[in-house]
């Protein structure tokens, strides 16, 4: 069986049946994205009987158009622009590197189909849940109907994502535009290729796509890239898309679009200063919208406004207190990753009278750049705005052993702490492999644990996430009072 035929046998069978209704569902799910899905799989493992609608393909953004493709093409552009620099590292490769770009696709679209395999639809319906293919509509504060079928519930999660936000560029739209939607589908990598927005989506696209060989040109209208994230993370970031070969440029409007021939002529303007660019292929990432129209929202007493998504409480609950909302849909969203943490939150308050909050949670988060930003917790400026006095310990990445043997020297681990306490208050890491090291510090954040204990927590030699040890280390140094020195020195002279 082709690729394409196995992934779609599990994402949505063609010759899927839909099952008879029971009386009352425990919980009825819309969208079988990352959050629904998660939701669906805790709630029928605690022995809920669970049904969960998907109108299009199982996976969602996540797995058909969003983070699986992405992470896949941005493995193999980091091999090309490893090979690139292969000469820095003592290896001899053909200086002539030509990017097979067909079989970069190939490649992602194998990596798809087996990972499509861990959360099919039958996989799913084998785990007790009653998968329904149609596009769900309230029918009531109780009930949904899908394919002329009505289910009632007794709780409900709404998780049905979001879609590339477009742009109001006159021209735009006539001269045709990439998303994520369709950017994963190309046959051939474009020559030149302008993208528009300046965060995680935007970046990984950028790189990727120059990296693979596109002459790539990075517009946004904010001075800095990653709005959220510290100020000199977002630096490091832009110095290395520079380095890549990216034309940057930040502070900038796009005013208009058209097209000669072939070819998108794009109209921009910095403080008065107008430029042109030509390119073949403009991509899109701007932001997101949530999916709030055409499930009678309102039949169901859910409300929602339609930039920022449907409005939670702290608990994930929304206006109708046995619905949920969760994931890209609902305006609690924050962390583009948070499905995981949202379907344990959603079964347990919603099914077993929990009351745990979503702002308790240390969710961490990542864009995967070369190098790559992640975070945890609090930003400085968002301590101090509460009022809360923030030490910060921050190691280079350049004084790491093991950074500096895999040439991976750049970035830094910056760890904020309450002043005069080992409280973690939040972190951000820049450097290669920053999604995995920022993990050790949202698990001592969500465990309680404080900076000091991280110190006695042995690494390997050497490794990368040393980093935090050393900030740790650099933390206990302050402790070393002058009072405790001379109690040491009295005792250790005995
Ligand atoms: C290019 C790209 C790269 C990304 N990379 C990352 C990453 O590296 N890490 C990360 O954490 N996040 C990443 N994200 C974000 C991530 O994909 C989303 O946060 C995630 O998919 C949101 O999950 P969700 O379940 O809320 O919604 P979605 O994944 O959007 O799923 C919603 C589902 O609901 C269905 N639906 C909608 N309306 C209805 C209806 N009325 N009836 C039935 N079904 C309905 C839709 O068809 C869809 O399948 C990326 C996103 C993009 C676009």
């Amino acid at each position: 069986m082709r690729q394409e035929q196995r992934e779609l046998q599990n994402v949505h069978p063609p010759d899927w049946r839909n099952p008879e209704p029971i009386g009352r569902y425990a919980m009825v799910i819309i969208g079988a994205g990352p959050a629904g899905m998660l939701t669906a799989m805790t709630a029928a493992r605690m022995g809920a009987k669970v049904a969960l609608i998907e109108r299009s393909r199982f996976g969602g953004v996540w797995f058909n158009v969003g983070c699986i493709s992405s992470k896949a093409i941005i493995r193999t552009s980091r091999l090309y622009a490893e090979m690139r620099n292969a000469e820095a590292f003592g290896a001899q490769v053909p200086t002539d590197i030509s990017v097979a770009f067909p079989a970069v696709m190939e490649r992602m679209r194998r990596v798809r189909a087996g990972i499509s395999r861990r959360f099919s639809a039958q996989r799913l319906s084998s785990m007790g849940v009653d998968v329904y293919f149609g596009a769900a509509r309230f029918a009531g504060p109780d009930a949904i109907e899908v394919e002329g079928k009505r289910l009632r519930f007794k709780r409900a999660l709404v998780a049905s994502g979001a879609r590339p936000k477009l742009p109001s560029i006159p021209g735009i739209a006539a001269a045709g535009y990439l998303t994520n939607e369709n950017v994963f589908e190309l046959a051939e990598c474009p020559r030149r290729l302008l993208v528009l927005g300046g965060g995680p989506l935007a970046c990984e696209l950028a790189q990727a796509f120059c990296r693979l060989g596109s002459q790539v040109s990075i517009v946004q209208n904010d001075p800095m890239f990653l709005g959220n994230e510290e100020r000199d993370a977002a630096q490091i970031l832009s110095d290395a898309l520079a380095r890549d070969g990216i034309d940057i440029h930040l502070s900038t409007d796009t005013i208009n679009v058209r097209t000669e021939g072939n070819q998108k002529v794009v109209d921009l303007v910095r403080d008065d200063c107008k430029s042109t660019l030509t390119v073949d292929e403009i991509g899109i990432g701007i932001g997101r919208v949530p999916n709030v129209e055409g499930m009678n929202l309102e039949a169901a007493g859910v409300q929602y406004d339609k930039e920022v998504g449907i409005l939670t409480n702290d608990y994930l609950q929304t206006s109708n207190p046995r619905i949920y909302a969760a994931g890209d849909v609902c305006s609690e969203k924050i962390f583009p990753h948070i499905e995981a943490a949202a379907a344990d939150l959603v079964v347990r308050n919603a099914l077993f009278w929990g009351r745990e909050r979503l702002s308790a949670l240390a969710i961490p988060w990542c864009t995967y750049t070369d190098p790559e930003i992640a975070h945890v917790g609090l930003y400085v400026t968002e301590a101090r705005a509460k009022g809360i006095p923030v030490k910060t310990f921050t190691v280079m990445m350049h004084d790491v052993d093991r950074a500096i043997t895999d040439g991976e020297d750049e970035g830094f681990v910056k760890i904020h702490v309450k002043e005069g306490t080992d409280k973690i208050l939040g972190a951000t890491v820049a450097a290669s492999h920053a999604g995995e090291m920022i993990s050790e510090i949202s698990l001592a954040m969500n465990a309680g644990i404080g900076l000091s204990a991280l110190a006695r927590v042995n690494h390997p030699y050497p490794t990368q996430a040393q980093a935090i040890k050393m900030a740790a280390d650099a933390y206990l140094a302050t402790r070393h009072t002058p009072t405790r020195k001379w109690l040491y020195k009295q005792w250790l002279s005995h």
